[in-house]
C-alpha cells in the first residue's frame, strides 16, 4: 500500500508536499540545496515558520514582518515583496492541497561561485514549501500535557553571541539538551540561559501560571508569535503577563506550565523532570487558553483563506 502522504526518491522518503526555490514550484521530493550552500557549511541562514489550519494561514502577516527582520539583521536579500512571497506562500499551501500544513520560507547565504570565503560573494537562495501540519507533542501528549525535563547542563547560546530574534537553526544547544533528556525519560526539554533561568526549547517557549498569571522569559529566547498570541488572548481575558526573568523555582513551584509554538499551538505540561505539575492534569487556564487559540483560526482578523481552485498568480 501506498501513502499518499510520503514520497520517494533516490531511496530516500519525504513528506507530501511542494517547495518552491529558483522560481519554480516543485515536489518536496525534488527541492535540494547545494552541499556548498552556506545555510549548510555554516548555519547562515534564517527561516520563518507559519500555520495553515482548516484551509487558512494564521497570522500570516506577522510571521512575514518577522522573516523581513531577521533577514535585515543578517543582510540576506529575498527579491520579493511581501505580496509576491505571501503568493508563494498561498501557492505552494494550494498545490499541495494540504487543508492543515506547515509552511517554511528561508533564505540561505547561498553559494559563491568560487568557493570564496566572502560573505557577501554569495547568492543568497529563497526556498518555500508546504508539508502536512507537525507538532511538538503527540495526540497523547496534547490529552495528558507532556513530560519535560528542565536541562542546565547545557546553557542556551547567548544573544550577545547569537540574537535569538534572528529564527536560526543553531540548534545544537537545544538538541544536545534533547538527547540528555530523552536518557533521563523526558519527552522533551527547555534548557537554562547562562545566568541559569530558564530560556525556552527546541521551538518553543514556556509559560508558567502562578496564582492566575502567566509568567516567560523575555531575554535570550525567541519572541514567538504564537507566544505573542497568548499575550493578545491574555489582555482580552483580563489575565495578566509577566515577561521576565523565570527562576527553576518558579518552574518547580506552578500551577500549571505550557509550552507555545507554531508547531503545535498552546500545548500543557503536567511532568517537569520527576516531579508533578500542579495537579498532575492540563491546568484550567491552559485549557481556556487553548481553546481561544484554535477559535482564533477561524477569525478573519487572524487568518487568509486560501482559495484551492485559482492559482494565486492568476
Ligand atoms: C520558532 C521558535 C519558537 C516558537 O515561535 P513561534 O513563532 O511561536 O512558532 C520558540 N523558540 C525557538 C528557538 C524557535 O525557533
Amino acid at each position: 500500500m501506498t501513502n499518499p502522504d510520503v514520497g520517494r526518491i533516490d531511496g530516500l522518503t519525504y513528506p507530501h508536499g511542494v517547495a518552491y526555490m529558483a522560481g519554480r514550484f516543485l515536489p518536496m521530493s525534488e527541492a535540494r540545496i547545494s552541499v556548498l550552500d552556506w545555510g549548510l557549511l555554516h548555519s547562515d541562514v534564517t527561516y520563518d515558520t507559519v500555520h495553515v489550519w482548516n484551509g487558512r494561514f494564521f497570522r500570516l502577516d506577522l510571521h512575514i514582518q518577522r522573516f523581513r527582520r531577521s533577514l535585515a539583521r543578517l543582510r540576506l536579500t529575498v527579491a520579493l515583496d511581501d505580496e509576491a512571497l505571501g503568493n508563494i506562500l498561498v501557492e505552494c499551501v494550494r498545490r499541495s492541497g494540504l487543508r492543515n500544513a506547515y509552511v517554511e520560507m528561508l533564505c540561505t547565504r547561498g553559494v559563491s561561485p568560487t568557493f570564496s570565503r566572502d560573505p557577501r560573494e554569495a547568492i543568497n537562495q529563497f526556498v518555500a514549501f508546504a508539508v502536512p501540519y507537525g507538532s511538538v507533542a503527540n495526540a497523547r501528549q496534547l490529552e495528558e500535557g507532556l513530560h519535560v525535563h528542565l536541562i542546565d547542563t547545557v546553557r542556551r547560546i547567548p544573544p550577545e553571541s547569537i540574537d535569538p530574534q534572528i529564527k536560526n537553526y543553531h540548534w545544537l544547544d537545544l538538541v544536545t539538551a534533547q538527547f540528555q533528556g530523552f536518557d533521563a525519560g523526558a519527552e522533551t526539554v527547555v534548557i537554562a540561559d547562562m545566568d541559569g533561568h530558564v530560556a525556552e526549547g527546541p521551538g518553543f517557549n514556556i509559560f508558567v501560571v502562578k496564582a492566575g498569571a502567566l509568567y516567560t522569559p523575555e531575554r535570550g529566547v525567541l519572541h514567538g508569535i504564537t507566544r505573542q498570541t497568548v499575550f493578545d488572548i491574555a489582555r482580552q481575558e483580563g489575565i495578566a503577563v509577566h515577561a521576565g526573568a523565570v527562576s527553576e523555582a518558579m518552574l518547580r513551584g506552578a500551577d500549571e506550565i505550557f509550552i507555545t509554538s507554531t508547531a503545535g499551538g498552546i500545548m500543557p505540561v503536567t511532568r517537569l523532570n520527576n516531579g508533578i505539575v500542579g495537579p498532575g492534569v492540563p491546568g484550567e487556564i491552559t485549557q481556556r487558553l487553548l481553546g481561544i487559540y484554535w477559535k482564533w483560526h477561524d477569525a478573519p482578523a487572524y487568518t487568509l483563506a486560501v482559495n484551492y481552485d485559482k492559482d494565486a498568480f492568476a
